[in-house]
């Protein structure tokens, strides 16, 4: 069986409903778990709408815009779909939760948006005769309470998809949530964009033939074609290759998507929704040598964290350990790291709190040194590059903050 993942921008109308039911009928050939976000930009609108009630500011024209929005694909797509549930769920969640932190609250308002849009593509796909269960992702996979960024237990995950998943996929679809999970009372969700992570935890577990991820470019390209109009395709990456470029700002897959997959040598597959009949491009792999072009990515918000740790002395290892260890304490993960005689220079995602604390607290620690920051940065990565002046001409005339080069990968902080 296979693995379909639909993201938001392939249901953000009526048009794109219909769309996403044809490749269905078409490319699943059996039973599939059909995976999909919440439409369009409907979790940005929700995290706005997280910010007001939980601000207690009035949300109502927030929600009206929301409730109007799905309305109108309901109605063109011909179906009944019991919005004003979710509306009042929404409304439920802002009003009964308040005595939750931040994170927790986000979690059960945000859910909100995927329960909508797998209710409508399952409704739109009973209405087109193509059977199917709709199933509550917070029910399949679960998570420890970790908000925002919920971390799986594959073994409780296991144990619930093959009880209800498995038996349902004999005669059926199966219609769930990407992004939302549970854990033993609350919804709990993966990370923006964690929708992919949840078709690479079902393929695992189902051991499916393969997970496809059905997206508005036409594969995998060697640069943000936003931002390289010359990006050309990239037909076939190995699992780790395609590790190394998710995480360094390649944001066609999410970054957690690959390792299950890899764990059980499942393919996949990222295709087109607009032209599906498209090659794509094939993830699977590691023992096969491929000659890649230079692949370009672009992680913005970066934050780089300089420490001199003492004026009088060079950078030992246990100066190193603490350095590492203030880091893990306040679980910000480190994107780079570079040492000099005299200096450390940690790269981040931005996180204006957390860099606050940090800093303060190496500034305690080496208060015979010094530390300083400087945010709003832009982490450039080409892996595969060719041309050592290629990092020049991306600084365009600007002084990096930072550089690292291996025989693979080139990084330029700017
Ligand atoms: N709807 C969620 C988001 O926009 C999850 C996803 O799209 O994968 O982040
Ligand atoms: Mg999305």
């Amino acid at each position: 069986m296979k693995v379909f993942k639909f993201g938001g921008a392939s249901v953000k109308d009526a048009a794109g409903v219909k769309n996403v039911a044809t490749i269905i009928k078409n490319y699943t050939g059996g039973n599939a778990v059909i995976v999909v976000s919440a439409m369009g930009k409907t979790t940005n609108a929700l995290e706005q709408i997280v910010n007001l009630g939980y601000a207690k500011n009035d949300y109502n024209e927030a929600i009206n815009q929301l409730y109007k929005h799905h309305q109108i694909i309901v109605d063109d797509l011909h179906i009944h779909v019991e919005l004003s549930y979710f509306i009042d769920l929404i409304i439920q969640q802002i009003e009964g939760n308040r005595y939750m932190t931040y994170p927790q609250y986000y979690d059960q308002v945000v859910s909100v948006g995927e329960l909508i849009s797998s209710s409508i593509l399952s409704a739109y796909l009973s209405q087109q005769n193509i059977a199917n269960t709709w199933m509550d992702a917070r029910t399949l996979i679960a998570t420890d309470n970790t908000w925002r960024t919920g971390v799986v237990n594959w073994e409780k995950t296991t144990q619930q998809i093959a009880e209800t998943v498995t038996p349902a996929l004999q005669t059926a679809h199966v219609v769930t949530q990407g992004f939302i999970a549970g854990n033993q009372q609350n919804t709990t969700t993966l990370g923006r964009e964690g929708s992919d992570y949840t078709g690479a935890i079902f393929a695992n577990i189902l051991l499916a033939e393969g997970l496809w991820i059905w997206k508005d470019v036409p594969a995998v390209l060697n640069a943000d074609p936003k931002l390289y109009p010359d990006a050309i395709e990239i037909p076939e990456l190995t699992y780790y290759e395609a590790t190394e470029i998710t995480y360094y700002g390649a944001s066609v897959i999410h970054p957690k998507t690959i390792h299950p997959l890899e764990q059980k040598s499942i393919p996949l597959f990222v295709k087109s929704f607009i032209n599906p009949e498209l090659p794509g491009t094939v993830i699977q792999t590691n023992d096969k040598v491929i000659d890649y072009p230079p692949i370009t990515m672009e992680k913005p918000n970066q934050t780089l964290i300089s420490i001199i740790p003492s004026k009088v002395s060079f950078v030992d290892d246990e100066q190193m350990a603490i350095i590492y260890n203030v880091f893990i304490k306040h679980k910000l993960s480190i994107n780079i790291i570079q040492k000099a005689a005299q200096s450390v220079s940690v790269v981040v995602d931005d996180n204006d709190d957390v860099t606050r604390i940090i800093k303060d607290e190496l500034k305690l620690i080496f208060s015979q040194g010094e530390v300083r920051s400087n945010n709003n940065l832009k982490l450039i990565t080409i892996r595969n590059y060719i041309v050592t002046k290629a990092m020049k001409s991306f600084a365009n005339g600007q002084t990096p903050y930072l550089e690292q080069v291996t025989r693979k990968t080139m990084q330029v902080l700017l």
